[in-house]
């Protein structure tokens, strides 16, 4: 089945040109340049709030994660492993203790290096047991946490690709024109796999780390209380360095997060202009170009790593001071504290230096993880989808359109906001069954008027009705299934193949030639069998001999339907009941084409006689 539509105008230059700005833009200056682009710029720079992620960057994924009782119950699995994990190593300390209580009052004679035997020769079988059950428990929560987490990452992943993917299907055309493919595929590839991949893999790691800080910090609280009054010097120290670290970091993933759209965008674009680069020479300028992209993407990313290198530094480096300090304070008190407590202090504290500044870095890169979900966030919040017009969506008539005629009124219109009217106060009938040529001067608003009738662009005022209905009122999915388009630059997308047709047909239709592409769709047309059809230039890419056939078989298979024609060939449309002139936006001329074709002063009288002399 072939699906033809017309071709969202994104120019291959335009995606370039702007996005070369936006990277220079993002180079810079890091605090973000949004005021700075102006208004009627068509691709703006690529949004990103300076700042940390915000807290409902986590609420959207914990939402998309199944909701915060299923991320709880996934986080209760990270506290149980490590819990149990610390308690076997709080029992073992206990169970040596006990030992070595039985070995210097019964046994004193013997040597440490026999500690083992007699640990088994006491008889209390009942720290074997608590020891081995903590071991079973490690295991198993280890087991449950690491399918909970992964269930959840990955619906959260999924659910979140769903959605943005349902809004950017569903977004209008002024959302296409003004979003570069690169932006797109950015999203697509590179922060989705960021989402499938790379976040649970960091947010696993930090919270097993955090976790354990939280652990040892509580044992060496129990055993050893001193050592928080060195843990509480680090932790201001710690914290100094962490929110001179922090922001910095997060805006320098956010830039190279940005920094590189306009090098993706560089990549599509020449693929599709592979032709025209070799054309005129341009592979020096071309690779260039990917070259310097490629260079401002690797150098946001250096300097992230350098970010994370500095702060490492520092914190090896107050960690070792701290390690000294509890190794001192442990060996030199003589207080009552077991050997086998001191013993596990040290090994915590030892322990505690690598992961603290291993935690901080993973929680860092976790955070800068949620980078990307912030942007796919903002695609969801912010994209509006088609047919968001004020009138309510009625249930459509079943044989609509029965006879196929079309009315606007005072119909304006214009592709976005920011730009000018179109289509401007068009008033017009055009009866059932007539066959309507549509002519004027290039940029005069005639696709535009193909555009309005299938609502690829919302009305900015007045109306178009078709058979007595408003076709706001109609949904976007019935309005476009009962008219047929056959468009100026046809796109062929291939949903399924029939091996029937035994004929290959690539991406886009692309091997086809733009004539074929455009007789397939008029096959299309055929079969549909709908009461208003546009031709867009429909035979405009096909020669003469074919021209004259297709306008034929128009004829007779389009009999009793509505046809609008819109022509570039003047002898086409001199057999239609009706020639609309076109100027501007505005309808000048509307009426038979003899009787338009007789008046001197006429604006059809003057483009056939310029036909004529070319
Ligand atoms: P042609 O004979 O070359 O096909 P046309 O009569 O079909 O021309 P339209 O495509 O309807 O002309 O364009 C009418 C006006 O609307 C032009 O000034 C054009 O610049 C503008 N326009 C067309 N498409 C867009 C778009 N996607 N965004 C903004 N403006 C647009
Ligand atoms: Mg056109």
């Amino acid at each position: 089945m072939v699906e033809a539509l017309q071709e969202s105008s994104e120019e291959m230059d335009e995606d370039a040109g702007d996005e070369k700005d936006e990277g220079k833009e993002s180079e810079t200056n890091t605090e973000f340049v949004e005021t700075k682009v102006p208004v009627h710029q068509l691709v703006q720079t690529e949004s990103s709030r300076e700042g940390t992620v915000t807290w409902k960057t986590y609420h959207t994924y914990i939402k998309a994660s199944g909701g915060y009782l299923l991320s709880l119950f996934a986080m209760f699995f990270f506290l149980l492993m490590i819990g149990s994990s610390a308690f076997s190593n709080w029992w073992l300390g206990l169970w040596l203790d006990k030992g070595s209580e039985i070995t210097c009052g019964s046994h004193s004679n013997k040597s440490t290096c026999e500690i083992g035997k007699t640990l088994a020769d006491i008889g209390q079988h009942v720290y074997q047991w608590v020891y081995a059950a903590s071991m079973v428990f490690v295991l198993t929560f280890g087991i449950i946490k690491g399918l909970t987490f992964t269930k959840t990452t990955l619906m959260a992943s999924s659910s979140l690709h769903d959605q943005v993917f349902d809004k950017i299907l569903k977004s209008p055309m002024s959302f296409f024109d003004t979003t570069p493919t690169g932006r797109l595929m950015n999203r697509f590839s590179k922060d989705m796999d960021e989402l499938d991949v790379r976040l649970p893999f960091h947010a696993e790691n930090f919270l097993q780390q955090f976790f354990m800080v939280v652990f040892i910090l509580m044992i060496l609280a129990a055993v050893f209380p001193a050592v928080l009054l060195v843990l509480a010097v680090l932790a201001i120290i710690f914290l100094i360095l962490l929110c001179v670290f922090h922001r910095g970091v997060q805006e320098l993933k956010k830039v190279e997060n940005v920094s590189r759209s306009p090098w993706f965008s560089h990549i599509t674009s020449s693929m599709q202009g592979l032709g025209v680069i070799h054309a005129y020479d341009k592979k020096e300028d071309c690779i260039n170009k990917f070259k310097m992209l490629n260079d401002e993407n690797s150098s946001h990313l250096l300097y992230f790593n350098c970010a994370l290198r500095w702060f490492a530094l520092r914190m090896d480096i107050l960690m070792n001071i701290v390690t000294l300090v509890v190794a001192l304070l442990v060996t030199l008190s003589f207080s009552s504290i077991s050997p086998s407590s001191k013993g596990l202090s040290l090994s915590y504290i030892i322990q505690l230096s690598g992961l603290l500044q291993v935690c901080v870095r993973t929680g860092t890169e976790t955070q800068a993880k949620f980078t990307s979900v912030e942007l796919l966030r903002e695609y969801i919040t912010t994209c509006v989808p088609e047919s968001t017009h004020p009138l309510k969506v009625g249930s459509c008539p079943k044989d609509w359109p029965s006879h196929g005629e079309i009315t606007f009124r005072d119909y304006q219109m214009r592709y976005r906001d920011d730009t000018p009217l179109v289509l401007n106060g068009l008033n017009l009938n055009i009866e059932s069954g007539q066959t309507v040529g549509i002519v004027g001067r290039t940029g005069s608003g005639k696709s535009s008027l193909g555009m309005a009738l299938f609502r690829l662009v919302e009305p900015a005022g007045g109306t178009i009705l078709i058979d007595e209905v408003d076709i706001c009122t109609i949904s976007l999915e019935d309005l476009r299934t009962k008219l047929t388009v056959i468009p100026q630059d046809p796109v062929l997308f291939i949903m399924k193949l029939p091996e029937k047709l035994q004929a290959e047909v690539t991406e886009n239709g692309e091997n086809f030639s733009v004539g074929e592409r455009q007789l397939l769709c008029m096959a299309r047309a055929l079969l549909r069998n709908s009461k208003i059809i546009l031709l867009d230039e429909a035979t405009a890419s096909m020669d003469s001999k074919t021209d004259t056939l297709v306008q034929s078989t128009i004829k007779d298979a389009f009999k009793g339907c509505t046809v609008l024609t819109i022509a570039h060939r003047l002898n086409t449309v001199l057999n239609c009941d009706r020639v609309l002139v076109m100027e501007n936006g505005k309808v000048i001329e509307f009426d038979k084409p003899e009787v338009l074709a007789e008046k001197p002063n006429s604006a059809f009288a003057m483009l056939l006689a310029s036909e004529v002399r070319l």
